[in-house]
């Protein structure tokens, strides 16, 4: 990067010509927020030199040009949810938050879509669209992230496994380009064979290729009905390879999740909250959707009578909306429950069938290496989720903390993820690259994938400005 040597107050100063005093922070006590995101281990904390907060395209168009013109890098970051520690800043470089950038600018009801600025949530998009009675099908953990980050990271989340990831439903993005350029990419179409599909270019692309201001998103109308399963098993085993039968009857689940029931006694702990299944090692939780109640109704017995062959040990219907919104709870905060002795969670995506092999092969890693892997995630895609904990954990209960967590758990990520590979998967599902993963990913995806991606990077961003250091070195 030609570097002109410019001080902290230069740049601070020459931004707020663009921003405004107010959307520009400086104060050591102000950055420590935005120094790191939720990926746990203190290695990935940067101070930035400032935190941008522009409120229009045009103010971060502007920022990017100055930036390239000092040799600034730049990271975008939405709600710093990440788990790759991709919105952590670079040395020296700057943070431009987007979470100024919040307002749901279109509805339309007509074509069925939304139009916002990327520092809206995934709640508040949730809440508008609602109220116009339609519904946006992903759904990735955390509904404080932002959709930017969603869009850049690619996220996924419960609900891929039956409408995809963000990215199927992106129609249009608005993109500040390294150059300060303004790309408007699709727009409210649902087809597009006009020239390099450079919207897919953006998608996952972690904050290196270009700055996303604004997004078109699909919307469905709401499934009429849903109905909650919880069906434990003896063994992890069974619970996954259940899975299979249902998809190749055709059954294609709004969500299919594996847990381990000493994973959930953790945080039934935590919630004070039970889970329907008492017995067994394992549970599949099943949700269905459909038009109607009658016809969901039909889809879990359908269910019912495919999973007969697999020896569950109940098949157990939530009924009451109370008891779904709990269950979906209990799941959804294993993460929160975990946290406090979580050295690193893994997020590989391997084919549906390996799944059950691939668990095998952790118990193994567990046993040689004295480190606890609970396991969970999304059985219809493939994509596991798998806490390497810092500390003990045994029925539930998080313990002392693992002599040379750190050192082990270096030998056990690469044998992890060599595992993962030899099964025909990739390193990350949906958190993404950032910086935790880039050693791995010319392993993963080869190195002459990785060199054309280098090579989009270097025309793209030729001064190297845009999260530098992420997703390759
Ligand atoms: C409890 C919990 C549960 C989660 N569950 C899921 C899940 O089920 N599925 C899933 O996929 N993820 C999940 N995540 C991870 C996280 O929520 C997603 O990765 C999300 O996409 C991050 O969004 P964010 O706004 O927080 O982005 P950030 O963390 O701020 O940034 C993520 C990346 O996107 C880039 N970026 C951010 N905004 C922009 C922009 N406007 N333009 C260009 N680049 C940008 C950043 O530079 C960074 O590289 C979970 C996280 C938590 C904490």
């Amino acid at each position: 990067m030609g570097q002109k040597m410019v001080s902290k107050n230069d740049i601070v100063n020459r931004i707020r010509d663009i921003t405004g005093s107010a959307g520009v922070l400086f104060e050591d006590g102000d950055l420590e927020p935005y120094t790191h995101d939720e990926f746990a281990t203190d290695e990935y904390h940067v101070t930035p030199l400032a935190v941008i907060k522009p409120v229009t395209e045009r103010e971060v168009a502007g920022i990017i040009n100055l930036c390239s013109e000092l040799g600034v890098p730049v990271t975008a970051r939405g709600a710093g949810t990440g788990l790759s520690a991709g919105c952590v800043p670079c040395e020296g470089g700057i943070i431009l938050s987007l979470e100024k950038m919040n307002k749901v600018l279109e509805i339309d009801e007509e074509n069925l879509s939304v139009t916002v600025q990327a520092g809206v949530t995934l709640s508040q998009l949730y809440g508008a669209i609602r109220e116009a009675g339609l519904f946006f099908p992903p759904h990735p953990g955390d509904e404080g992230a932002m959709i930017g980050g969603l869009v850049a990271a690619n996220a996924g989340g419960a609900r891929a496994v039956k409408y995809g990831t963000i990215k199927q439903f992106i129609r249009g993005l608005h993109v500040v380009m390294a150059d300060g350029a303004i790309l408007n990419l699709g727009g409210n179409i649902m087809k597009s064979s006009s020239g390099y599909h450079l919207l897919d270019l953006m998608v996952g692309s972690e904050g290196t290729l270009g700055i996303i201001t604004q997004a078109t998103l699909s919307l469905q109308r709401p499934p009429g009905s849903m109905e909650t399963l919880v069906i434990p098993f003896a063994t992890i085993d069974k619970a996954v390879e259940a899975v299979n039968v249902l998809f190749k009857a055709g059954i294609i689940p709004f969500a299919v999740e594996f847990i381990e029931h000493s994973v959930i006694s953790c945080v039934e702990k935590l919630l004070n909250k039970s889970w329907p299944a008492k017995k067994g090692a394992a549970s599949l939780l099943v949700i269905l959707d459909g038009p109607g109640e009658e016809e969901v109704l039909a889809q879990a017995e359908g269910v019912a009578e495919e999973l007969a062959a697999c020896d569950p040990l109940e098949i157990l219907l939530a009924e009451q909306k109370e008891r779904q919104a709990d269950i979906l709870e209990l799941r959804s905060m294993i993460y929160e429950a975990l946290r406090p002795g979580t050295g690193e969670l893994f997020d590989i995506c391997i084919p549906r069938s390996r799944i059950s092999s691939h668990i095998r092969f952790l118990r193994t890693l567990e046993d040689r290496y004295g480190i606890s892997l609970p396991t969970y995630g999304h059985a219809g895609d493939g994509n596991i989720h798998t806490h390497s904990m810092n500390v003990t954990f045994e029925e539930g209960v998080v313990g002392d903390p693992v002599p040379g967590w750190r050192e082990k758990h270096e030998h056990l990520r690469k044998e992890l993820y060599a595992d993962a590979m030899k099964r025909g998967g990739v390193i990350s599902g949906e958190h993404g690259i950032g910086l935790v993963k880039r050693e791995y990913l010319p392993e993963n995806i080869g190195e002459n994938t990785v060199a054309v991606m280098r090579a989009i990077k270097k025309a793209l961003d030729p001064r190297g400005i845009l999260n530098p250091g992420k997703i390759f070195s």
